[in-house]
């Protein structure tokens, strides 16, 4: 099937010619589907559909087919259903981080899409699956005239209370660190973590479930350092929970006073300490972005129910320059923003040459003006630490210039912070970058000098502003 599968994308300019053949024909056909009515119509239509898009692309019968779109290769064969992809855990030969025998999707659709005259990576978002439709024709969907994407909110983004937006507008390139959460349920020990983020950061992302591992929550963390007067950044990914929890979350979020909100899919299941879980991956993290959007600037769920008060926040997702295919990265941004995207915060970056090429596209899109993005950076305790970082955390990159000076190092773990200190110094002076987002998992400590020796912070006020209540006010 796999075979089949890359057939297709190898002669995606053959299957775009064939499928535009389909669509005059089935807008042809339209009076007499009209005639046989298109209830009737629907199970033995969808019956040669499945037939045949099963054997030439492994479809899954989602009921709103994007492989027209997607070089004519099928994203329902994602492990992780992303939609708007491809994920940053790509890994480095193209293959997929949570099936390395299986390229990823979107690879492979980048591919097809280079071999299709005229295609153009669409830079609106696609809609998330919808269940109800889950088995039913594509074909007739796109008779109808009922196959268009669903429409970008077009309301202005609502003002919120973040201090790092604040920071952020002002022009002040910020500094962002990721705090784990403890796998216990003292709060005490979220106290004694923060001491090393505290007063040395702009703000603090905390995770939400990495690695696809079970701790404490990142929305209890983050109602943590709110009582504590600090400045969250909530990931919430998609990995664990389907659009109603979600948007539950998202408005519990905003309740507590947290005003960050960053968006992923999350890492798969398969490769955390709980393999056996289900993977949920209702949303993906443009259709969350998205969905929080509509929330923010509507004042609705994504059904359409109205909300008694709109969750303010500040919104971002994530982004990896340093994983296949480039060329693909800034396209795909330009779809976050377009999803809601106001701040990116990206993969860590070993490599400044790549980093600059990607940044240098950025530019070109005109997307630094239009989000706030900040590279990820951290410190490396050793060589080995660096070869299982490349090899084992898929969409990791690290040249084997950062290895072998590691190696070469007598104290590597003080070489790996030199390291970091000075990426944070080069990537201040590129343009476009708004700040850095540092990730020291188990060098927590390291965090307070890696900032003030890099100096990016130096001047700035090392207060957080305490978090106000938002205000009720009537929705239009
Ligand atoms: S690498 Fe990511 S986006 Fe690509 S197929 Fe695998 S899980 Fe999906």
């Amino acid at each position: 099937m796999l075979a089949l599968r890359r057939w297709s994308v190898r002669h995606a300019a053959f299957q775009a010619r064939a499928y535009r053949a389909l669509v005059s024909l089935l807008k042809v056909l339209q009076p007499v589907f009209r005639a046989i009515g298109y209830e009737r119509a629907e199970k033995p239509v969808a019956w040669v559909e499945s037939n045949v898009k099963g054997l030439f692309f492994d479809c899954h019968m989602c009921g709103y087919c994007l492989l027209s779109v997607n070089g004519m290769a099928c994203p329902m064969n994602c492990p992780k259903s992303v939609r708007n992809g491809p994920c940053g855990g790509v890994r480095a030969d193209g293959g997929c981080e949570a099936k390395p025998e299986m390229p990823c999707v979107w690879v492979e659709g980048w591919r097809g899409m280079q071999r299709m005259p005229a295609a153009e990576f669409p830079r609106l978002p696609n809609a998330p699956a919808n269940a109800r439709h889950a088995g039913t024709s594509s074909w007739l969907r796109l008779a109808r005239g009922g196959h268009t994407p669903p429409p970008i909110s077009g309301a202005p983004a609502t003002a919120t209370e973040s201090r790092l937006e604040r920071l952020l507008g002002d022009g002040e390139f910020v500094v962002t660190a990721e705090f784990s959460p403890p796998d216990s349920a003292d709060p005490a020990e979220v106290e004694a973590q923060l001491r090393h983020f505290r007063d040395h950061v702009d703000a603090i992302n905390v995770t939400d479930g990495s690695g696809a591992n079970c701790h404490m929550s990142s929305l209890g963390v983050s109602a943590l350092l709110v009582q504590a007067g600090c400045e969250p950044v909530m990931q919430i990914s998609c990995r664990d929970r389907n659009r109603i929890a979600i948007q539950g979350d998202i408005l519990g979020a905003a309740a507590l006073g947290i005003r960050n909100l960053l968006c992923l899919t999350g890492d798969g299941t398969v490769v955390g300490d709980h393999a056996d879980a289900k993977p949920v991956f209702d949303l993906d993290s443009l259709s969350l972005l998205q969905a929080a959007r509509v929330m923010r600037d509507e004042g609705r769920f994504l059904s359409g129910r109205k909300l008694t008060q709109a969750p303010r926040l500040f919104l971002g997702g994530a982004d990896n320059p340093f994983a296949p295919p480039f060329d693909m990265r800034p396209l795909r941004l330009a779809r976050k923003v377009a999803a809601g995207a106001q701040f990116i915060q990206t993969q860590y970056c070993f490599d400044l040459e790549r980093l600059e090429a990607y940044m240098a596209r950025v530019r070109d899109e005109g997307l630094d003006e239009r989000c706030h993005i900040l590279v990820g950076v951290g410190p490396i305790a050793s060589a080995k630490t660096a070869r299982w970082l490349r090899t084992k955390v898929p969409g990791v990159h690290i040249p084997d210039a950062v290895v072998a000076r590691l190696e070469g190092a007598d104290d590597a773990r003080a070489e790996g912070r030199r390291i970091c200190v000075e990426m944070i110094q080069a990537i201040r002076g590129i343009r476009g970058v708004a700040g850095v987002h540092i990730m020291a998992p188990r060098q927590d400590e390291a965090i307070p000098d890696l900032v003030r020796d890099s100096g990016v912070r130096s001047g700035r006020r090392a207060d957080f502003a305490p978090v106000r209540a938002v205000e009720r006010e009537e929705l239009p």
